[in-house]
């Protein structure tokens, strides 16, 4: 096996074997595509537009315009915002997307492609698309409700665009999916090989509501298939004990997003979750109560990546897996229409800590590459780098990861 050396902190060298040395180079990555969102890319959109995959383009993740998602050279995935003022240009050159770094050339990108059947009608007339997205992973997310009810009572997160997104009608048609529409969106999509695994969350609603709505839905998909793989995403029930039910529906995985682990910070940034579920204390107590109805690892949470310190995140994320539940987290951006509308998040360098040591923890507990698939929308994030550390990558590339097929 080929070997190269390499120089560490103390200027003494060491060998790496070449899957070292790939899993190097795939590390690097992944800060760039940090360094990429923290600081955007310039590119003339004339030039690049026919590389967007129209499909792609209408997906609900990309809301903000511009250029969809895109994969670096080596595989790993990333977006960024348009900024005039970055180091990282996208240029055309012999009929081929190429990312430059204050001129030095990286090398080609892709841009992530859709899946043709969010294009199909339903018998309601709307596109699957406009129920469900189908992620690269071949998994579905529906977002029910495109309304969240802490809006009205003034204690909506302060982080959260939720209601401001709504606003967007061309992106929005279905403001209230019903389960008929979510569980034929599901079989077509099924038929496609495209839905093997299903995520399903929404705004706040009265519990009893989204308790009913979630297994209305799973009956629906039961009608034509005797299971489903996917994850409940729920607000935590003032009764405990409603939890297995979403079990008994069919859900294999329970999310319950606590999104900050300082019990202070959490009260300041969810009023309505502070004031309505029985406060931080309750939201934990719903995520153990769950890893005793679903297992370790089936039991996910998230957190909002930059609102509290970082060893105050490490922290939440270390507790909740020594109990079996896996804290995914995205990182803060502020969003227009917001109280957090221009506000920063961290830096490149603060996320990249955080992915680095959460992704340790991830591995220590023994959680598997599945289970990082599994929860809720923000697993990705930290799913790829996980890959990584666990040498999932053939060549120098990392290995697009699917669900397993469930037909
Ligand atoms: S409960 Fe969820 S949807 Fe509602 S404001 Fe908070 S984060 Fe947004």
């Amino acid at each position: 096996m080929a070997v190269v050396e390499q120089e560490i902190n103390n200027g003494s060298t060491v060998v790496l074997s070449r899957k070292d040395e790939v899993r190097q180079i795939l590390l690097d990555e992944a800060k760039l595509s940090l360094n990429i969102t923290e600081k955007g890319i310039s590119y003339n959109a004339e030039e690049i537009k026919r590389f967007l995959d129209p499909i792609e383009l209408k997906s609900g993740f990309n809301r903000g315009g511009g250029i969809t998602g895109f994969s670096l050279p080596h595989g790993y995935n990333t977006r960024g915002h348009f900024s005039r003022w970055t180091p990282y240009s996208l240029v055309v050159e012999d009929g081929r997307p190429v990312l430059y770094d204050d001129g030095e050339f990286i090398g080609e990108i892709t841009f992530n492609k859709g899946n043709p059947v969010s294009e199909q009608l339903l018998s309601t007339g709307e596109k699957v698309r406009d129920i469900t997205n189908i992620s690269a992973q071949g998994g579905l997310h529906v977002m029910y409700s495109n309304e969240c009810s802490l809006k009205d009572l003034g204690e909506d997160c302060l982080y959260c665009a939720f209601n401001e997104r709504a606003k967007d009608g061309a992106a929005n048609k279905v403001l209230l999916k019903s389960p008929r529409q979510v569980a034929e969106a599901y079989d077509i999509a099924r038929r496609a090989g495209a839905a093997n695994h299903f995520r399903i969350t929404g705004g706040f609603v009265p519990e009893r509501r989204e308790l009913e709505y979630y297994l209305d839905v799973a009956d629906a998909i039961k009608e034509t298939y005797s299971s489903f793989y996917g994850c409940a995403v729920v607000g935590a029930p003032a009764d405990l004990s409603v939890l297995s039910k979403y079990k008994e529906a069919g859900f294999a995985n329970i999310s319950t997003n606590i999104e900050v682990w300082d019990k202070n910070i959490f009260a300041a940034m969810c009023p309505g979750k502070e004031k309505r579920n029985g406060g931080w204390q309750h939201w934990v107590d719903a995520l153990e109560y769950s890893v005793e109805l679903f297992g370790k690892g089936n039991v996910h949470s998230a957190i909002v990546a930059g609102l509290e310190p970082l060893e105050s995140t490490l922290a939440g994320i270390e507790y909740l897996a020594s109990k079996g539940v896996v804290c995914h987290f995205s990182a803060f951006r502020p969003e227009k229409g917001t109280p957090l509308e221009g506000y920063r998040s961290p830096d490149a360098a603060w996320h990249w800590e955080l992915l680095d040591k959460a992704t340790d923890i991830f591995r220590r507990y023994g959680f598997t590459t599945l289970q990082m698939y599994s929860g809720n929308a923000s697993g990705p994030h930290s799913a790829q780098f996980f890959q990584i550390k666990a040498g999932e990558f053939k060549g120098d590339k990392l290995v697009p990861w699917k669900f397993p097929s469930l037909d």
